[in-house]
């Protein structure tokens, strides 16, 4: 953990893009709509929590329809060819990623959450701000064999910081509509 410096870097295992669910924050759809031009209902799925382990309960992102609960995510596609990835057990994989290169299809507009992980914010016991380190309940290997400045760590942690206060707004006022032919798919008309 630093201030100023953090000692990672990414060896391109692959992980996390294929054994971790993105959840995307409204701004992060609008900006990969804007960008690629797909439709979100292509690149979208939305989650139970018996789909998704790792989310609280009372996450306030949880979309609440007919007595059930959904959580927006980036949608998982099957492996069509690496027959090493399914030996491995990754079954899945984001749908954005390219199967022949393993690289981002979408690296300059991926989501916040993607460019964040997997540091950790850093803070003293009064909230003050002291750098950023390595989650350590993340299954990435966090080689430490490099050094990222913590500065844009913490813009990019302050803007889906801002993103996120949108999101739980408005899976707010989603969650207080009463229709009864809501559906999850519904929300994406509140910030599109
Ligand atoms: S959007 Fe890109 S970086 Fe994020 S999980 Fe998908 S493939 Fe990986
Ligand atoms: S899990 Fe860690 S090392 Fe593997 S691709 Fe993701 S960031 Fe890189």
């Amino acid at each position: 953990m630093g201030k100023d410096t953090v000692n990672f870097s990414c060896h391109s295992c692959g992980h996390c893009c294929t054994e971790v669910v993105c959840l995307p924050t409204p701004a992060d759809v609008r900006r990969i709509v804007a960008n690629t031009g797909e439709k979100p209902s292509k690149f979208l799925e939305f989650l139970t929590p018996e789909e998704l382990e790792g989310v609280d309960d009372d996450d306030p992102t949880w979309l609440e329809c007919k007595g059930d609960k959904y959580i927006m995510a980036l949608a998982r596609v099957p492996w069509r060819k690496k027959k090493a990835e399914l030996r491995r057990g990754r079954d899945f994989h984001c749908h954005f990623l390219n199967e022949k290169t393993g690289y981002c299809k979408i690296y300059e507009a991926r989501p916040i959450l993607c460019r964040l992980y997997p540091f950790k914010l850093e803070e003293s016991k009064k909230g003050k701000y002291k750098g950023f380190g390595l989650h350590d309940d993340v299954e990435c290997p966090k080689h430490d064999d490099g050094v990222v400045q913590t500065k844009p760590l913490h813009k990019l942690y302050l803007k889906d910081e801002k993103a996120q206060k949108e999101y739980d707004g408005l899976v707010e006022s989603f969650n207080e509509g009463s229709s009864k032919k809501k559906r999850p798919e519904d929300f994406l008309e509140m910030f599109l």
